[in-house]
C-alpha cells in the first residue's frame, strides 16, 4: 500500500529524470552502494517502493531490485518500443526500467532504478494492516480480538449499511443496514489474517442467522468485510473447513465499505467495566 504525501519540489536533475524520464549516469547514484536495512521511497511523493531485502548488486551501475512493494510500481511500455518503463504508482514519477529473464536472482527480474528517483529510509518499516469483522455486539468481539499478539488496536464501529456517519441509535432503531463491527489494526509480521479470522469464528456463533446470542437484529449478523483478495480467499477457505466439520455457516463474506467509529462510550467497554462479555466466549472449532 502506498502512502500519499505532499509532492516535493524537484531540483533540475531530479526533474530531468523523474518528470522528463531521463537517466542518471551509471555508477554515480548515491543509493547504488546503500546496503543497510530500510525502505526505498519515491523522491517526489514519499510512497514506499522497495524493501532493502529485495536489493541486489547487478553490476549495471544503477540500484537493482528483484521485487517491488506490492502495488507500488506501475509498468508501462517505454516510448522506445522495446523496454518496460517503471513509474511510481502513486505520483507517476519515472523510476527507471524493469528487465525480465536475465537470471540475476531467482525471481528473474531486475528493476533498474535511478538513485535520483528515490530516497532511502533506514530501519524497519512499521507494517500495519486492517481487517473488519462483525459478529454480534461489538463489545464482545473487540474484547477477545484485542487479546491477540500482534493486534495493535481494535475499534468498535458500524459498516456495511447506507447512512453516512451513523449513530448507535441510527443503527439500532432506524434500519440503516449497518452491522456492528470491529476494525482490527495488526502487524502482519506478528499475526496473520488467518489467525484473526479463526479467532473471530471461535469467539462467536457463525451459524446463527438472526443475530448473535440474545441480540437479535440485522445489525448483529455475522460477516467478514474483506479488504483484499487474500482476506476474501482465507475467509472462504475457513468457512469451507467449518462446513466440512458440519457447521452451517451464516457468516457473509462482503467487500469492505467505509468503517464508522462508534461513540466513545462503546470503545473498550468490557475493559472499562472490568467484566466479561455476556454475548461471546471462546469455543475451539478448528
Ligand atoms: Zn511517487
Amino acid at each position: 500500500m502506498t502512502t500519499t504525501q505532499d509532492i516535493k519540489p524537484l531540483t533540475p536533475e531530479e526533474k530531468r529524470v523523474i518528470i522528463d524520464k531521463g537517466t542518471e549516469a551509471p555508477f554515480t547514484g548515491d543509493l547504488l552502494k546503500e546496503k543497510r536495512e530500510g525502505t526505498y521511497v519515491c523522491r517526489q511523493c514519499g510512497a514506499a517502493l522497495y524493501h532493502s531485502s529485495d536489493k541486489f548488486d547487478s553490476g549495471c551501475g544503477w540500484p537493482s531490485f528483484d521485487d517491488e512493494i506490492e502495488g507500488a510500481v506501475l509498468r508501462v511500455p517505454d516510448k522506445d518500443g522495446r523496454r518496460t518503463e517503471i513509474l511510481c504508482a502513486n505520483c507517476k514519477g519515472h523510476l527507471g526500467h524493469v528487465f525480465l529473464g536475465e537470471r540475476f536472482t531467482e525471481k528473474n527480474t531486475r528493476h533498474c532504478v535511478n538513485s535520483v528517483s528515490m530516497d532511502f529510509i533506514p530501519g524497519k518499516l512499521e507494517l500495519e494492516e486492517t481487517a473488519i469483522f462483525a459478529g454480534g455486539c461489538f463489545w464482545g468481539v473487540e474484547y477477545y480480538l484485542q487479546k491477540l499478539d500482534g493486534v495493535k488496536t481494535v475499534v468498535s464501529g458500524y459498516t456495511g449499511g447506507k447512512t453516512e456517519n451513523p449513530s448507535y441509535q441510527d443503527v439500532s432503531y432506524r434500519n440503516t443496514g449497518h452491522y456492528e463491527a470491529v476494525e482490527v489494526t495488526y502487524d502482519p509480521a506478528v499475526v496473520d489474517f488467518e489467525t484473526l479470522a479463526k479467532t473471530f469464528f471461535e469467539i462467536h456463533d457463525p451459524t446463527q442467522t438472526n443475530g448473535q446470542g440474545p441480540d437479535i437484529g440485522k445489525q448483529y449478523r455475522s460477516a467478514v468485510f474483506y479488504r483484499n483478495e487474500e482476506q476474501k480467499a482465507v475467509t472462504e477457505k475457513l468457512i469451507r473447513r467449518l462446513e466440512e466439520k458440519g457447521y452451517k455457516i451464516a457468516t457473509k463474506v462482503l467487500p469492505a465499505k467505509t468503517f464508522y467509529e462508534a461513540e466513545d462510550y462503546h470503545q473498550d467497554y468490557y475493559v472499562k467495566k472490568g467484566s466479561l462479555p455476556y454475548c461471546h466466549g471462546y469455543v475451539k472449532k478448528f
